[in-house]
């Protein structure tokens, strides 16, 4: 008997509902492409493209799991909270995405402010044309204008110096403290589990303590298959989950054109899944084929 091969699981990619390129329908097509049977659809701060995901995985006959990657902030320093099947009419969820969001558009408009003052070629009218209605606002969208307007030609370019965290440019938005977010998504009844945690542009990574606190809060896992993560990183992910009991989950972190991070690049087990799926609370289901 030949042994039936296990599942391609990708639980976090991107839409045009936030800084991905491809519309959530075009997403789903192009995992079904490369071979997907499970996606998350992740976009920052928004459940926006849900029904439109939910609809095309129907169609595509490839299971989703409705996710979302909350963009967090503690000392000056970001996180994202990545957050399995919440019940999306949940209140004080919504309610925080939303003012998120809200923070991100004025960001925006000072972000690009500053980078006109200092003579860079951009204009906040020619970003709000990359930004879709309904999108997650994001600095991807700054550097799709100037990609736009011939002045780069991907927007890795644009972070190099303009966009980064450490930019003179660079203006916070609001965001939840880590551990409250973990506590949204658990009483709204997700999964909370933080994406690469130890991204290496990141200084050190998300400090255990900070973990920890997380954890006695109801984090769920660690995304440790990532492209951001070399041996290392895997490893601490490998050893912290071991000591507290944490799920390790893989993705590929998906933004279409917007990064060169292909589907499927890193993927999660069945078992890990099963684990996010019974953690919890069932109001949104993984809708399957
Ligand atoms: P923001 O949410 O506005 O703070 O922007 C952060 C987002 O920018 C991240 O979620 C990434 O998707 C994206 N990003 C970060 N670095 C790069 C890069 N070098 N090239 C393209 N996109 C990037
Ligand atoms: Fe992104
Ligand atoms: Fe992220
Ligand atoms: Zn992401």
């Amino acid at each position: 008997m030949t042994p039936t091969p296990e599942p391609v699981i990708d639980l976090h990619t991107h839409s045009n509902v936030s800084d991905g390129t491809e519309s959530p329908a075009e997403l789903v097509e192009s995992a079904k492409a490369a071979g997907i049977d499970v996606l998350a659809i992740t976009d920052h701060d928004t459940v926006g493209g849900w029904a439109e995901a939910a609809e095309a995985a129907s169609a595509a006959g490839i299971a989703l799991v409705r996710g979302i990657e909350i963009s967090c902030a503690y000392d000056g320093a970001s996180l994202h909270l990545l957050a399995y099947l919440p019940d999306p009419d949940d209140e004080a969820l919504m309610c925080e995405l939303e003012r998120a969001r809200r923070s991100r558009v004025s960001r925006l408009e000072r972000m690009v402010d500053l980078m006109a003052a200092d003579g860079i070629n951009i204009t906040y009218d020619e970003v709000l044309a990359q930004v879709g209605t309904g999108t997650t606002p994001g600095r991807p969208h700054i550097a799709d204008a100037l990609i736009v307007n011939g002045t780069i030609t991907h927007r890795d370019d644009a972070f190099v110096e303009w966009l980064a965290d450490d930019s003179p440019y660079y203006v916070s938005h609001y965001a939840p403290d880590p551990v409250r977010a973990v506590e949204l998504v658990a009483e709204a009844g997700g999964v909370p589990v933080i994406a690469h945690p130890y991204t290496r542009t990141r200084g050190e990574g998300v400090a255990d303590e900070l973990v920890e606190q997380m954890y006695a809060a109801g984090l769920v896992g660690l995304e440790a298959y990532h492209r951001d993560h070399g041996p290392a990183e895997v490893e601490r992910a490998r050893v912290l989950a071991g000591r507290l009991g944490l799920v390790l989950t893989g993705s590929s972190d998906y933004h279409g054109e917007g990064k060169h991070n292909q589907l499927a690049e890193h993927t999660t087990s069945p078992e890990a899944l099963a684990a996010i799926e019974a953690a919890a609370s069932g109001v949104t289901p993984v809708l399957r084929p």
